[in-house]
């Protein structure tokens, strides 16, 4: 199939080549290969490419948008391909209810009303489906500025969005199993002291929460870094899928 498919083997040479960046940036850091979860994120490429993945050995995948993610999972899961669904991006209160149908962790929950909503929807879809606790994370703003996403740490304006406000609201939400943190680099910060700060944040959650033990890190930019400070999972799109082009 590979061979008759050029796509799949574009797409088995990406991989083979992220897969290799992965392994040597661990053994840079001294970490195990298998410490950290490749999840190739899918947005703007069609279910076909998350079947040829999965085909090719990929087992988490990641969306941005509940309108392009939705019908992807559904089209992907009658072709075969049933990966594991991260939802990475902001999420609206509204799209809980769609999202928890095939998430099978939110990386994105970055408000105290977001946690309620969200728990609301996981619990009420576990009752339907007998389904167990939804995975989330908690983003965190590392630059303070919550408007692309994340909840602030220290003491903010807006305690709907207070790192520690929203860690213990997912802690103790009914439905909802807190397992760490995620953030994105701020763009004009270097990515070290990005992802150091990020550590530092992750390490003092763990304190309290010492369950949350997942660190979303790193994209195609600049996984090395994120690596070096601790990632247990990667989000990496355009160096699997190539650039990304937005017509919409
Ligand atoms: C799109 C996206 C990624 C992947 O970005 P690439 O630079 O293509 O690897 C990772 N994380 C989030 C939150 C994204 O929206």
């Amino acid at each position: 199939m590979p061979e008759a498919d050029p796509r799949s083997g574009e797409l088995a040479a990406n991989l083979a080549a992220v897969r290799r960046r992965l392994a040597d940036a661990c053994q840079a850091a001294g970490r195990p290969a298998d410490d950290v979860t490749l999840v190739v994120v899918t947005k703007t490429y069609p279910a076909a490419d998350v079947v040829r993945l999965a085909a090719l050995g990929v087992t988490d995948v990641g969306e941005n948008r509940d309108q392009e993610a939705a019908p992807k999972a559904e089209q992907a899961a009658a072709a075969g391909a049933t990966p594991r669904w991260h939802f990475i991006g902001q999420l609206q209160r509204n799209k809980c209810r769609s999202v928890v149908r095939y998430a099978h962790m939110v990386h994105s929950v970055d408000s105290v009303r977001l946690v309620q909503a969200l728990s609301r929807a996981a619990v009420s879809h576990a009752e339907q489906t007998g389904r167990g606790e939804l995975d989330v994370l908690v983003q965190v703003s590392l630059d303070g500025d919550p408007s692309r996403g994340g909840a602030v740490p220290g003491e903010g304006p807006d305690p709907d969005v207070a790192l520690d406000r929203v860690l213990a609201g997912a802690a103790s939400a009914e439905g909802l199993a807190l397992r760490g943190l995620m953030a994105v680099a701020p763009l004009d910060w270097a990515p070290d002291r990005a992802f150091a700060t990020l550590a530092a944040l992750a390490e003092r959650a763990r304190e309290t929460y010492p369950q949350a033990t997942v660190l979303s890190a790193g994209m195609s930019g600049d996984v090395e870094q994120a690596i070096r400070y601790g990632a247990t999972h990667v989000r990496l799109g355009s160096a699997v899928l190539g650039p990304r082009q937005y017509f919409r």
